[in-house]
Order: C-alpha cells, then structure tokens, then sequence
C-alpha cells in the first residue's frame, strides 16, 4: 500500500497456555520497532519466555485514544507497529479499536496475525451450531440488564456467546433461568487452555446447579454459549413471572383478555402472552 509507512500488526496471544503462540506471531514480536501493549507488565513474561526483547509502549482503554494518535504518527514516519492484548485477540472485548480505525483511515496497512480466541476456541470445543452466532461480549453488570437483555435476544434461533467473569457466573445463570427455559442447551467454558480447563455441556437448569453446588465452577474465566431457540418458540419466550400472571388472569377470563392484561401488567408483549396463553388452555 503506502510503502514508506509502517505497518500495523495486530497480533493474537494466549489465552492462557504460552504455548498457543503461533511461529509468525514470535516472528513478528521480534521484528517490529514497537509493541504497543494493554499491560506492558503482562507483556514482558510472554516475551521473557520466547525471548523477545523489544521497545514496549502502553495502550490500554483509558489512555487508549490519545494514545493511538501518538502511535499513528510513529506509523506515518515508517516504524511498525505489533498491537497485543493480555490475552487472546486484541480488540475481542480488549483494546485496541481507535488505533485500528485511525490506520485504516489513514490507508496504512493493518495485518492481523492470528491466534488464541476465547470465544473461537469455546465455541470449537462446545458442541453446539456453529453457523450462525452471535458474540455480545461480555453482559450487563446489573441483573435487570441482563434479565432484559436475555428477554430480547435469547427467543433468537441463533447460538449467542458472551464473556462472563467469576464474580457473575452464577448471578448470570440465575438471571437467564429467569426468563430462558431450563432445558435450553448451553455451554459453560471455563479456563480454556489451562490446567483447570473444563467444557460442561447441559442445559441451562443443571448448568446452575453445578456452578451454584460446585465452588470450583466460579473460579477463573468464563465463555458462555447458549443454544439458539426452536424457532417454534420464538415468539412464546416469557419470564417465569410473566407466565405466573398470565396463568392467575387466564383462571377468570378469557385467553384474550387475559393476554391484554397480562400485557398491561407485566409489560411483555401481548401477542406473545396471546400464544402463550392459548397454549396454556390446549395443555401444552
Ligand atoms: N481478547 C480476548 C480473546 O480473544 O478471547 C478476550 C479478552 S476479555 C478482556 C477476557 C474475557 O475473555 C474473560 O473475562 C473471559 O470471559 C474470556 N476468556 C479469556 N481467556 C479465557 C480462558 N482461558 N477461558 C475462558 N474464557 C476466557
């Protein structure tokens, strides 16, 4: 492209196991000017262990826009560039995005080096359709936000990938239980590539009982999958609460007029309650 400029590497590490570091990526590593890092601490053990030695400079989210501008000029005088992450692929839920944008912008080269990916390497291992699926990062922190996150998405009948932490696993599980049905399939990863490495597959009500029985299941890093839906339930998906009103109303009136109820009440959509409700009456 611009053969004065430098080039800008993106370069994927482990996520765990040092071992998961590709030739070019150590290549790379040893070859640039500069390596921009989310924590040049973190950074330097990788490179310790494959014996790079090489000038590090620090990107991480909270410095990451003025940051990049410096490093974009370093680009325009001809220096090249590696971008890292602590784990897996930069910009996966990690840093990196303004620097990218700002490159492409400037039609510099910008050339990934692939590797470790938590999401990837859950998703390779876990069982479930693989086609189509979402990745939403990691969820809301708060459980209504989650809860309405799950209430709007999770009726989809694609696979759905989030990042959780250990500190939520379990609130998480217990907020999709909410709204999702327990026989949903799903996959719980947890510290891919490492010693403790486990990949349960079950659905959604045994996956919270073994994280809530089990301490060692809200311990580490976590990738959580969860199975699309059967496209006949798409539009039948109501949280526990929503289904108790409808059940209550659907006692004194009729299946129309409890649904619009129920709407009015809960908030759900009456098109939704509509069908839930006629099959409640047929038994189903
Ligand atoms: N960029 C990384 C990637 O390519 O996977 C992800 C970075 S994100 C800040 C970190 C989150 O990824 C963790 O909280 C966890 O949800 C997931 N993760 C990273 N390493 C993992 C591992 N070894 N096992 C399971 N999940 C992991």
């Amino acid at each position: 492209m611009l053969a004065e400029f430098g080039k800008l590497y993106v370069v994927a590490t482990p996520i765990g196991n040092l071992a998961d570091m590709t030739f070019r990526a150590v290549e790379v590593l040893k070859q640039v000017d500069l390596i921009a890092a989310e924590d040049t601490r973190h950074v330097r053990m990788l490179l310790q262990h494959y014996g790079i030695s090489n000038k590090l400079v620090s990107l991480h989210q909270h410095n990451e826009d003025t940051a990049s501008l410096g490093l974009l000029e370093k680009l325009r005088t001809g220096l090249s560039i590696a971008l890292v992450s602590d784990a897996g692929t930069p910009l996966l839920s990690d840093p990196g995005m303004p620097l990218v944008k700002m490159a492409k912008a400037a039609g510099l080269d910008v050339i990934p080096i692939p590797g470790a990916c938590a999401l990837i390497a859950a998703l390779s291992a876990a069982g479930l359709p693989v086609s189509q699926f979402t990745f939403a990062g990691f969820l809301p922190r708060t459980s209504s936000a989650r809860k309405t996150f799950f209430a709007e998405h999770l009726a989809s009948p694609h696979t759905w990938v989030f990042y959780e932490s250990c500190h939520r696993i379990l609130a998480c599980l217990q907020d999709m239980a909410e709204i999702v049905p327990l026989e949903r399939g799903i996959v719980i990863a947890r510290e891919l590539t490492k010693l403790h490495e486990t990949i349960v597959k079950t659905h959604l009500g045994d996956a919270l009982r073994q994280v809530a029985d089990n301490d060692n299941m809200r311990k580490g890093e976590f990738v959580v999958i969860v199975e699309g839906a059967p496209p006949d339930t798409e539009e039948r998906l109501l949280s526990t609460e929503q289904e108790r009103v409808l059940k209550v109303l659907l006692q004194a009136c009729s299946v129309k007029t409890a649904a619009s109820l129920a709407a009015e009440i809960t908030g759900a959509k009456k098109k939704q309650l509509y069908q839930a409700a006629l099959a409640m009456q047929s038994g189903q």
